[in-house]
């Protein structure tokens, strides 16, 4: 088989994930036959540096020889039970595992399957604690402008990207959306710090007024990565949790695609010394291998659902494959990886040489920012760099990127405007040279006219 013969049988049947499918009248669908570490090879044997770890979830590349091992032997064993009434040792240690390594508050573990149902879930039982404790007026969830928690209903409600939401508007529950600390946003001369306490000021004004209907407050700490790599000062996150305690309301730290080790710390939560009452993760959970989700929350939120089974105050909520024993073992090698060598000290380094690999875009007359948190770094395509002023997105520049990137190999996949870099960690310094030249020479190509 070759690329052009699985393309062909591809566009008579698939219907492909965030795309309008007839772009690929004119942009070709890219079959992949084999990955390896951070490369991914099509059926014509051409190779693809993965730069953003498909779709942010891969850790330590593909096929990795320690995960696949130990996937092979669970397999042997048990693939999955029913998680209602029943258990296995597999779960029961990554539930163990999950609650050591995250910050103090979270003692529980609820696992679903993706990170979209990992929101619901926070959602569902953030609205449900109030209303067992006696509080059914608090309603209402606040969440950041510009961010982004996944594409079922309750996720995108509480999300702000308008490219996903708009459409499905009457569908949706309203949240309280608050002006986001986004530090792309800064006057001039104020500091991301300062900039974070004003936005905090706002926060302090939404529950001075409406305190008493919210349930909780939904944020991805530190990036707001699908609303364009926008990064934020950990000071609004300790301020947060402040306000939060003050007020008597829920934090949810959507850690999906921050978490394990992405910004530089292993939950980005770190950074601001705090611990939300929700954290949702995923992605990185099984380094990219397998969906799996979990939610960790605080003792006290599971007291509230403790009762007899007649008052009704049980947690009823399913999904068929929660916690399924091959997804858990992927979890836990993937955590041995990071056991097993100094994962962050090492991504400490590969994180400064991407910074260094792009440092000649920083005069560029059409690159109106370069941000970074660890594993993530953003450059930010403008038409005009004094006034920070956007190309239009119909002009679709982050797409030719995006092209001249396949052309020569690189898996880069803007966010409109938004060329970014999120590879697997175990990218070498040869590959991040490639990497950067790639997205530099796209840059100017896209940038050109
Ligand atoms: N939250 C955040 C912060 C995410 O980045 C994503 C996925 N991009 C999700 C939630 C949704 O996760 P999933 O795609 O697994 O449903």
């Amino acid at each position: 088989m070759n690329n052009q013969q699985l393309v062909q049988r591809d566009l008579q049947v698939m219907w492909h994930p965030c795309t309008q499918m007839k772009d690929h009248e004119w942009l070709p669908l890219v079959p992949i036959r084999s990955g390896k570490g951070v490369w991914l090879e099509d059926y014509d044997g051409k190779r693809y540096l993965d730069a953003i770890s498909s779709w942010w979830v891969n850790l330590f590349g593909h096929a990795h020889p320690a995960i696949n091992r130990a996937l092979a032997e669970q397999a042997e064993q048990l693939e999955h039970v029913i998680m209602a009434g029943f258990t296995h040792e597999p779960a029961v240690r990554l539930a163990e595992r999950l609650v050591a390594i995250t910050p103090d508050r979270l003692q529980r573990v609820f696992f679903a399957e993706n990170g979209s149902s990992a929101v619901e879930i926070a959602l569902k039982m953030s609205f449900h604690y109030w209303l067992n404790r006696g509080q059914p007026k608090r309603q209402r969830f606040v969440s950041l402008a510009n961010s982004y928690h996944g594409e079922t209903l309750g996720a995108l409600a509480v999300g702000d990207v308008a490219l996903y939401k708009e459409t499905y508007g009457p569908l949706l529950l309203e949240p309280i959306i608050a002006p986001a600390p986004d530090a792309y946003l800064t006057e001039t001369g104020e500091s991301a710090e300062a900039f974070a306490e004003r936005r905090l000021e706002d926060m302090r004004r939404i529950f001075t007024q409406q305190g008493d209907e919210i349930c909780a407050v939904i944020v991805e700490p530190l990036v707001q990565c699908a609303g364009y790599m926008r990064m934020y000062h950990p000071a609004y996150l300790t301020g947060l949790r402040r306000l939060c305690d003050e007020f008597d309301i829920h934090l949810i730290a959507d850690e999906i695609a921050v978490g394990f080790g992405r910004t530089g710390s292993l939950f980005a939560c770190e950074q601001a010394g705090i611990s939300p009452d929700f954290m949702c993760l995923s992605k990185g959970l099984t380094a990219g291998y397998l969906p799996l989700s979990a939610v960790l929350m605080p003792d006290s939120v599971y007291q509230a659902f403790y009762h007899d089974y007649a008052s009704l105050k049980g947690f009823l909520h399913s999904h068929s494959y929660t916690g399924y024993a091959l997804g858990c073992t992927a979890a836990h090698a993937t955590l041995d990886l990071f056991e097993q060598s100094d994962v962050l000290a090492r991504n400490r380094q590969t994180a400064a040489r991407m910074r260094s690999a792009v440092e000649a875009l920083h005069d560029h007359p059409q690159v109106g920012d370069i941000r970074q948190h660890g594993m993530i770094l953003a450059i930010e395509m403008v038409k005009d760099k004094a006034s920070k002023t956007a190309y239009d997105w119909r002009e679709r520049r982050g797409m030719r990127v995006y092209q001249h990137g396949l052309e020569r190999g690189v898996l880069l996949r803007p966010l409109g405007n938004v060329v970014y870099f999120m590879p697997p960690y175990v990218i070498n310094e040869e590959e991040i040279a490639l990497m950067a030249d790639t997205a530099i020479a796209g840059i100017e190509a896209a940038t050109a006219a």
